[in-house]
């Protein structure tokens, strides 16, 4: 287990998710096994449910094992959301490795961690194995939430720790819930 890593559960308010949002997610993460996808997921700052999911190219030269937003998506919805007051949680997947962040995760994020609220990592794997394409299996996904530690790299940026948090996936129905869930 990493060291960064603290797993008691979130004791905060969990992480809301329009239920259409998070399959959203999950399919474009399955669309592209068997590389790893990357995207965010959006929300107004002064609503609490994410409502939604946006695909960001992944320009890793290495896609099979890990992720690296296209910068011109990376840098326009970055303004976009400071200019709309938007809260934005990174999401990228790990087609065939545990929902659990890796070192280039955790080195990768040091630098950027303060443009989000979170961080979800949608897991394909399995027995030592990535799912099949076509298998309709709930992937193993899981949430943190991101804290700067009091220790800093030797490049002088922070370390993060990430924190589990709990996922409510939110079914929309109608217009008195969405009141009650923004
Ligand atoms: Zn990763």
């Amino acid at each position: 287990m990493h060291d960064s890593i603290n797993n008691q559960p979130d004791t905060r308010d969990p992480i809301h998710i329009e239920c259409a949002v998070w399959e959203a997610m999950v399919n474009h993460a399955r669309s592209q096994l068997p590389f790893e996808t990357c995207g965010v997921l959006i929300k107004p700052r002064h609503c609490r449910m994410y409502r939604e999911f946006r695909p960001l190219m992944n320009r890793a030269s290495e896609r099979l094992h890990s992720f690296q937003p296209d910068a011109q998506e990376w840098v326009a919805l970055v303004m976009q959301a400071e200019r709309e007051q938007h809260t934005l949680l990174l999401v990228h997947s790990h087609p065939g490795r545990p929902p659990i962040p890796s070192t280039e995760d955790t080195d990768g994020i040091a630098l950027s961690a303060a443009l989000f609220d979170a961080y979800i990592i949608v897991s394909f794997h399995k027995d030592g194995t990535h799912h099949k394409i076509t298998d309709g299996d709930p992937p193993d996904t899981r949430a943190y939430r991101l804290h700067a530690s009091s220790t800093q790299h030797r490049h002088g940026s922070r370390h993060i720790l990430f924190e589990l948090a709990h996922i409510t996936i939110v079914e929309r129905k109608d217009d008195s819930e969405r009141l009650v869930t923004c």
